[in-house]
């Protein structure tokens, strides 16, 4: 495998309190790896560091070898550093379809001037993506009547669009059902599977990350303490402190 993301000695002072402290990981080509940690570990801090959208106090960021430190998010984003964003009130009346082509429209440069044209280009590019998700039977709705889980699966099509060689989502499944949460990491980890795309990810439900994560990592606050398979990391003394003191993050240990 090799390398897609190197992080080197990370860090984020917010006036003195270092939000994240020294910290080191890279994610491989091809590998769905999981950020997790308490509440205010700095996990978000970490993610919008590797955005553009916080210039990192110390440390380096190398995407498939190249600095990327402190870049703009707009430069990163161009790099195929994607990201799942909501979507906003402005996409809400427009199809499904429509805030797909709308992606594929501004991933490929185009301009509002050509919009009818782009429009035509663009539905069966679209639609792939669609069939990726498993949304084509909801193509034609708008937006504002999707259920919650189908507007994150076109979330991860929109990013899709944007061809991105790494994915961040950070907390994809916050506010979903459990049995939906599955699903959505389900569905990211096939995309993984069958695309190539590396994704890293933040996420609280403890049956999804290791369900599905290649690899893990722990950060507690701000230093990683932990980087491996889930068996490593289940097992690693330091992460059964933080989290089995607190009886909360692994099933087994709130029901012992
Ligand atoms: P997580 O995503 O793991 O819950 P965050 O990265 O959001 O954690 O936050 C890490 C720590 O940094 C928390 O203690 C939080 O209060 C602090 N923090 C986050 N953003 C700011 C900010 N803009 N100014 C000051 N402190 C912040
Ligand atoms: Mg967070």
């Amino acid at each position: 495998m090799t390398e897609i993301l190197r992080v080197e000695n990370l860090k984020k002072s917010y006036n003195g309190f270092l939000a994240v402290n020294g910290v080191s990981f890279s994610v491989q080509k091809g590998e769905l790896k999981a950020l997790i940690g308490p509440n205010g570990a700095g996990k978000s801090t970490c993610f919008n560091m590797l955005m553009g959208q916080l210039k990192p106090t110390a440390g380096e960021v190398f995407l498939d070898g190249e600095r990327i430190t402190g870049m703009a998010p707009r430069k990163v984003w161009r790099r195929g550093v994607g990201r799942t964003f909501q979507i906003t009130g402005t996409y809400q009346s427009m199809s499904v379809v429509e805030n797909v082509q709308m992606a594929l429209i501004s991933h490929h440069h185009r301009t509002f001037a050509i919009l009818p044209r782009a429009w035509r280009l663009y539905r069966d590019e679209a639609m792939g993506f669609l069939d990726t998700v498993g949304m084509t039977d909801q193509a034609d709705r708008p937006c504002s009547v999707l259920a919650y889980g189908d507007l994150k699966k076109l979330e991860l099509a929109i990013a899709l669009a944007h061809r991105p060689r790494l994915l961040l989502m950070d907390e994809p499944t916050a506010g979903m059902a459990p049995s939906a949460r599955i699903d959505l990491m389900q569905l990211t980890a096939d995309i993984v599977r069958d695309q190539g795309v590396s994704v890293l990810f933040t996420e609280h439900d403890m049956d999804v990350v290791f369900a599905h994560a290649h690899h893990i990592m722990v950060l507690n606050r701000g230093e990683l303490i932990a980087d491996g398979n889930a068996e490593q990391v289940r097992n690693n003394p330091h992460v059964q402190e933080v989290y089995l003191g607190g009886g909360t993050l692994f099933k087994e240990a709130s029901h012992a």
